[in-house]
């Protein structure tokens, strides 16, 4: 079986590629250049079953034209993880809306064109920015689960970055749920979507740590490198692990019961207070290095600052354990220790 992975450079389609290697199927993955495809290979080793194509710009119309022309035969899966994840713009709708949904409609469009017959799953990374927008995380009275949908519209996401990014995440996932209604009957795939929180635990490969970091490992990063006595910004959602975030994308299009499903990923709740607890109970090393904040003031801080989750349905659909905090972090941050000690 053959699986199409677009941004498979990414921190999160690291992970998916190297479990679907080692589920033996056959990966085609997509990355914006030469150099980040052919570091791809190089960190698989020149998986024999792992091939690469450019895609460099999702944001451009027809952006996986040429893909799905030249193997879209041949594709029967198509994992979607690509979309812009962070917040150094201004230009919110060039730099996060647009690439976000002109890739998913385009990928679609791709499918639909040149491999109608062939693909039977399609699953999208979405997110929870996808049900629940940044203002209303904060609200102890409100539920999210598997129905739910951010509230922003195109305007109200762009009040800034954060807001943006979440925009992008919903209207591209209404995106892919509005093309599978309209065109039910020219297409034969099911589309699920995987809808992580904040997603943390180790880079696939340690080496990803020395130039820059992906967006959700940085608010750990933060913290490993915080000051003694120093403040840290307190964040404050869901969390999900790289290493669950993946294998729920696998289960998304292996089990049929995930069809036409949301899987909303979370472990639970969590702020950086009781991750920067665990560093400093965790980590001697860091002990007395490093902030402490006000320590195991965490619950009470999310039993006021937070909206509850329910992912009940998705915890059932998937049928294995997440990763608790603890390991979580643990695995995060010995991972960018022993990174920092190499140089
Ligand atoms: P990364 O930034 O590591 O991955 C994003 C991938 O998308 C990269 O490969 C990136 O390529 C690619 N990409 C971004 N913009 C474009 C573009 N305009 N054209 C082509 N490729 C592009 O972050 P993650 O692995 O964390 O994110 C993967 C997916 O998971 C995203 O859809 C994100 O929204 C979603 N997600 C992530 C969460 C998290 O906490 N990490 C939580 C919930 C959802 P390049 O690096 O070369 O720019």
């Amino acid at each position: 079986t053959t699986v199409f992975v677009s941004g498979a450079t990414g921190f999160i389609a690291l992970h998916v590629v190297s479990d679907l290697l080692k589920a033996g199927y056959i990966v085609i993955g997509s990355g914006r250049s030469k150099e980040k495809n052919d570091g791809l290979l190089r960190r698989f080793n020149n998986h024999p079953n792992l091939s690469v194509e450019i895609v460099k710009d999702i944001a451009a119309p027809n952006a996986f034209d040429e893909v799905f022309k030249k193997h879209g035969k041949k594709i029967k899966v198509v994992l979607h993880t690509a979309s812009p994840f962070h917040f150094q713009t201004t230009d919110f709708e060039k730099d996060l809306l647009t690439p976000a949904v002109n890739g998913t409609k385009s990928i679609l469009k791709a499918i639909k064109e040149y491999a109608a017959d062939t693909v039977e799953k399609v699953v999208i990374t979405s997110s929870v920015a996808a049900l629940v927008n940044p203002g209303d995380m904060g609200n102890p009275s409100l539920l999210i689960s598997e129905e739910s949908w951010n509230r922003d519209t195109w305007e109200s996401c762009q009040a800034n970055a954060v807001a943006a990014y979440c925009g992008s995440k919903k209207f591209a996932e209404k995106a892919a749920w509005e093309f599978l209604k309209e065109n039910k009957s020219s297409v034969k795939f099911s589309l699920s979507t995987v809808n992580p929180g904040y997603v943390f635990g180790p880079q696939m490969f340690a080496d990803s740590l020395k130039n820059g970091i992906n967006t959700s490992s940085g608010i750990i990063a933060e913290l490993v490198h915080s000051k003694a006595g120093g403040q840290f910004q307190n964040y404050s959602g869901v969390f999900i692990d790289v290493r669950d975030v993946s294998k729920a994308h696998l289960v998304a299009f292996e089990n049929p019961e995930c069809a036409g499903q949301r899987l909303v990923l979370s472990e639970g709740l969590f702020c950086s207070q009781e991750a920067v607890d665990a560093l400093n109970e965790e980590f001697p090393q860091l002990r007395g290095k490093i902030a402490t904040g006000e320590p195991g003031s965490g619950p009470s801080f999310l039993e006021k600052n937070s909206c509850k989750f329910d992912n009940s349905k998705t915890k059932k659909l998937l049928g294995f354990k997440f990763y608790n905090l603890r390991d979580c972090i643990v695995d995060t941050a010995s991972q960018m220790l022993e990174v920092q000690n190499q140089v």
